[in-house]
Formats: structure tokens, C-alpha cells, sequence
């Protein structure tokens, strides 16, 4: 199922998908006319020159009027709410089911942060990830998408990459998971110079990274536990285990390369 009938989305569907999110951008009602204008101000502020990465200051966003505050986490939570429903729950890039903690969800900007300050907070430019996906993407080919452009690309402008809300995953890429009581496989075909790219720069890697952690019981059970810790830890303790499971990463991955 796609929010789009053709091979890009059009501009009225555009626009329809947009409206959408605006119309659900707080859970709670009495805060959505107000989450839409301080959305509005970091998009602005994102757009003018020189560039600046907002993604911090939504954060770190609280924002009191007589109606009550607004919090940056909480409309980071609508925003992965709309996506996952477009998403049915599973990874933009491998397609693995999204159903443990909301630590395991980040919101994957297509387009880095870091290279397109720019498009820090635009619609267009963000998915819902899982942690691997998230950790392990790199920032490389982005084919001619200018860095120095305010208007964000046209889906068509996207030939060397793929990007998640643009394009169909299932005409990009095709995979098969296999599972046996102790281990797994999984193969990503990309089908597309889109999808082969995005095989070749992150899910060849998800696919041995994810063999080496299931078809390996006491790695498994340890990540899974750090996983569980994930859900309750805040603040300092959550960033120590973040430090924690990128370096375990780093390691794993440099074991396969
Ligand atoms: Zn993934």
C-alpha cells in the first residue's frame, strides 16, 4: 500500500499528505494551531542564510503559554506516529518490523543534518528508521542534489539514492528474510540504480551485522537486554548506553568489513 498512485507522488497528493500531518501535528488538540506556527518559525529559521541545524533546538524545545507547554519530544512522537502509519510499522530502509521501544525508532533525516542544514526540519526529508539503519547510513552520494539550495528537491531529482518518502520500496528493492530456530539470513536485491545503491551502502551491511548478532545466542540476549534498559533510561544513563551500543557497533562492523 502507497499514499501515492503513480511512480512519484504528485503535488496534490503532496499537499493532501502534508495537510494531513499538520491536522495531527499534537495529540492534544488545544496545542495543534500553536505546534504548527513554532514548527513554522524552525523551518524558517532552518531556510536563512547562513543555514542552521534546528534538529537541536526542536530537542531541546519547551514551550509554555497559558494553554500549557509544548514539548519537542512530543512532537517528535506525532510525527513518528503519521510516518509509521505510512511506513506499516517497519524500517524505511529494512523494512525490519518497528515494534519494541520508541528509543528504537529514530527519525532518519534522508538528507544529513549535516550536510543540508537546511532541510533539518522539512517534512520531506525524514523517515522513521531502526537503530542500525539509523547508526550505520552513510552520509555519501547524494548525486547532484545541491547543498546550497533553500527549495527542497522535486522526488524525480532523486536518481543516484533512494528516499524513503519518494519512492515505492518494492520498486526499489527486493528481500527475503529466512529464519531456521538457530539463525538467520537475510538478502536485499536492489532492482533499481537507486535501490542497488542503497544495498550496496547500508543493507549488505544490516544484512551481516544482523547473521552475525542472531546466529549468535549470547550476543543476541545481550542486545536485547540493552534494548530493554532503552525503554526506562533517560538522560545521562541513556547516553552512556548510546555510547555503549555505538562502540559495540563500530566493532561489529569492523568485523565484518
Ligand atoms: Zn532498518
Amino acid at each position: 500500500m502507497s499514499w501515492f498512485k503513480g511512480t512519484y507522488p504528485s503535488r496534490a497528493e503532496m499537499r493532501r499528505e502534508l495537510k494531513a500531518y499538520l491536522d495531527a501535528v499534537h495529540k492534544t488538540k488545544k496545542h495543534i494551531a500553536r505546534t504548527q506556527v513554532l514548527l513554522n518559525d524552525l523551518w524558517k529559521q532552518a531556510r536563512s542564510r547562513p543555514f542552521v541545524d534546528v534538529w537541536p533546538l526542536l530537542d531541546a524545545m519547551n514551550d509554555v503559554t497559558e494553554l500549557g507547554s509544548i514539548k519537542g519530544t512530543s512532537v517528535k512522537s506525532a510525527f513518528r506516529r503519521r510516518i509509521l502509519l505510512l511506513q506499516e510499522n517497519r524500517c524505511c530502509y529494512c523494512r525490519r518490523w518497528l515494534v519494541n521501544t520508541a528509543y528504537a525508532k529514530p527519525i532518519e533525516h534522508i538528507l544529513p543534518r549535516r550536510h543540508y542544514p537546511q532541510f533539518s526540519i522539512e517534512f520531506w526529508n525524514m523517515a522513521v528508521s531502526c537503530y542500525d539503519c539509523n547508526s550505520a547510513k552513510t552520509d555519501d552520494v547524494w548525486g547532484s542534489i545541491s547543498t546550497t539550495s533553500r527549495r527542497y528537491p522535486k522526488a524525480q531529482e532523486f536518481t543516484a539514492a533512494f528516499h524513503p518518502r519518494f519512492h515505492r520500496y518494492d520498486d526499489h528493492v527486493h528481500y527475503l528474510r529466512m529464519e531456521t530456530n538457530s539463525s538467520t539470513v537475510v538478502l536485499f536485491t536492489g532492482l533499481t540504480p537507486q535501490g542497488q545503491h542503497l544495498c550496496r551502502s547500508l543493507l549488505h551491511r544490516i544484512a551481516a551485522k544482523e547473521a552475525l548478532i542472531r546466529n549468535n545466542v549470547v550476543l543476541e540476549a545481550a542486545i536485547s537486554q540493552i534494548r530493554s534498559f532503552e525503554a526506562k533510561a533517560e538522560g545521562l544513563s541513556l547516553a552512556r548506553l548510546d555510547a555503549f551500543r555505538a562502540a559495540l557497533d563500530q566493532s561489529l562492523m569492523r568485523l565484518l568489513e
